[in-house]
């Protein structure tokens, strides 16, 4: 057995473990440990669960776990965990929590103050970010876009002028608009559509967000995708060393007493204040300065 080895798990646990998001070989063997081992496996859809675990020779009992039924499943985990059960807690495809029902389980479980513990292996969005050539130092994951358009163009002005790629998560139904939405909004950047990641038909399309939004136009691509946009490329605005600022500055400098009604006029060219509300506010602060 390796280092670190879960054949013995820490009872009272929920393990997050990650499974493949296309090719059945992509589990790692912490991940099998734990899912054999564990008292019984939550997952998103038993089925497509079951056929996962048989591929792999695990035989185990599985409690289904989904978005309509989660308060019951959640009931139920939590009164087994509280028994002292070990959970290992899988979502369809992936990382669980990241997008799926897990997040709000692991929200409930640390409320109780039980443990969750991450058993780390694919998702799809480091998969997608690590070969996507854009810069992954920096990056802002932004899961599922908003729907209503109106939404979604308010979140892309809020990210606009961040230097960090964005990604996010896309249905092949709504792949089209939304990057007709980003060209619109965030326009001609490099962005990437990563395709099927992991499995037989894996593809990633480079090219500017306008380029993409032409080539998927009135189409739906078959399999799931990632959508990555560069982020921004704008510096920031070089300070502005204004006559005000450097009259205050040279001021403060020489140790020189500015009177309230200049500094209220200084004051108010620099920040857009009224003169009036400045010089009430300065005459305050000079009268708490000189009692
Ligand atoms: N928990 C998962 C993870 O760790 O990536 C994500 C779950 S989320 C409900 C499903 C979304 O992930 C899909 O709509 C798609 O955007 C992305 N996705 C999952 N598998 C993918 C794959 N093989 N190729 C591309 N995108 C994938």
């Amino acid at each position: 057995m390796v280092e670190g080895s879960d054949r013995q798990l820490q009872p009272g646990t929920l393990y997050l473990v990650a499974t493949p998001i296309g090719n059945l070989a992509d589990i790692t063997l912490r991940a099998l440990e734990v899912l054999r081992a564990a008292d019984v496996i939550a997952a998103e859809d038993t089925r497509h669960t079951r056929k996962l675990l048989s591929a792999h020779g695990v035989h185990n009992r599985l409690l289904s776990y989904r978005e309509h039924n989660h308060e019951a499943a959640t009931r139920q985990v939590l009164g087994m965990l509280e028994e002292g059960k070990t959970v290992a807690c899988v979502s369809d495809a992936g990382t669980p929590g990241l997008n799926d029902p897990g997040q709000r389980l692991v929200q409930r479980v640390l409320q109780q103050g039980l443990e969750v513990v991450p058993v780390p292996g694919p998702s799809a969005l480091l998969a997608a970010l690590v070969a996507s050539g854009l810069d992954c130092a920096n990056f802002l994951f932004l899961g599922f876009p908003p729907r209503r358009p109106e939404a979604l163009r308010e979140q892309l002005e809020q990210v606009s002028q961040l230097p960090a790629t964005l990604v996010f998560y896309e249905s092949p139904r709504r792949l089209a608009d939304t990057l007709a939405a980003l060209a619109a909004t965030l326009g001609p950047r490099p962005a990437v559509v990563a395709r099927e990641l992991t499995k037989l038909h894996e593809q990633f399309l480079r090219g500017s967000l306008e380029q993409l939004a032409e080539r998927f136009a009135g189409q739906e691509p078959r399999g799931e995708v990632v959508v990555l946009v560069a982020g921004s490329k704008r510096q920031r605005p070089r300070l502005e060393l204004s006559g005000e600022l450097k009259q205050l500055a040279d001021a403060a400098l020489r140790g020189q007493r500015l009177g309230t009604s200049q500094l209220a006029g200084l004051l108010s060219r620099l920040t857009g204040n009224k003169r009036r509300e400045l010089y009430d506010w300065l005459s305050r602060l000079r009268r708490e300065h000189e009692q």
